[in-house]
């Protein structure tokens, strides 16, 4: 789907509320934290700008905010775990504005982490960072996730094969997919006017994953941690612009 400047702008307006929730969350995020705290910062943002949540009450999930730490790779459901210095802590949320949506996620250590808790944070924002360098016009939606995969296996970390980026409008997950893994030249050609959430889940050990009895939650089937970022980019006449930030 190609939006118009009309949509694209009110598609700013809610990534700019997403971005003001990961900023607010960012700061509350400390040890003695509880995950359901968070939420609730998340909906005061939410409140406080007019804006609706894509998170709650999508498929029955009950909160505005996806927490997942550690070796939980994505939807984790909010609850009263206290969060502990050394943990990491991958948050998603998304708004809506207009009948139009933004959607991205951060990870974040809990007061001081292990070296090597850092560096997969950092090559998991590196590789959304290489992802986007790529959403040109005439390139295609495959040479986003070669870029994403060459920056994460080249740091010796995997990439996430079961859950994908995706197009965003008018729904928070509209197609096509965007794979975080190659190889490229494949899929659509990308087009000004397409938006893409793209998001790279990233783990410190194999990329396979086991699905939580809560029926959400998703963490590393070998235990190891798992970083995720993610921004919702618009791609322009002159290339990319990332929605999602302040
Ligand atoms: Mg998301
Ligand atoms: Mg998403």
């Amino acid at each position: 789907m190609r939006r118009s400047a009309d949509e694209i702008a009110k598609m700013r307006k809610a990534g700019k509320v997403v971005a003001e929730m990961h900023e607010c969350i960012r700061m509350a995020i400390r040890p003695g934290v509880t995950t359901l705290d968070l939420d609730r910062v998340g909906r005061d943002v939410l409140d406080r700008r007019g804006a609706r949540s894509n998170f709650l009450g999508y498929h029955g999930f009950p909160a505005v905010i996806c927490a997942s730490p550690n070796d939980m790779i994505v939807h984790g459901i909010p609850n009263d775990t206290v969060l502990v210095e050394g943990d990491i802590i991958s948050i998603d949320c998304g708004a809506i504005i207009q009948g139009y949506h933004g959607d991205a996620a951060f990870t974040v250590g809990v007061g001081s982490i292990a070296s090597e808790a850092q560096r997969l944070i950092d090559v998991t924002e590196a590789s959304l960072t290489a992802g986007i360098a790529q959403m040109y016009e005439g390139n295609r939606i495959s040479d986003i996730g070669q870029a994403v995969q060459e920056v994460a296996e080249a740091a010796g970390f995997s990439v996430v094969r079961e859950y994908v980026g995706h197009a965003i409008g008018t729904e928070m997950h509209e197609k096509p997919e965007v794979p975080n893994y190659g190889p490229g030249g494949r899929g659509p050609k990308l087009r000004p006017g397409n938006v893409f959430a793209v998001e790279p889940m990233v783990n410190a050990g194999d990329y396979g994953t086991r699905l939580l009895d809560d029926g959400w939650g998703v963490v590393t089937a070998d235990g190891a941690l798992s970083a995720h970022f993610e921004h919702t980019i618009a791609i322009l006449d002159h290339g990319p612009e990332v929605l999602t930030l302040p």
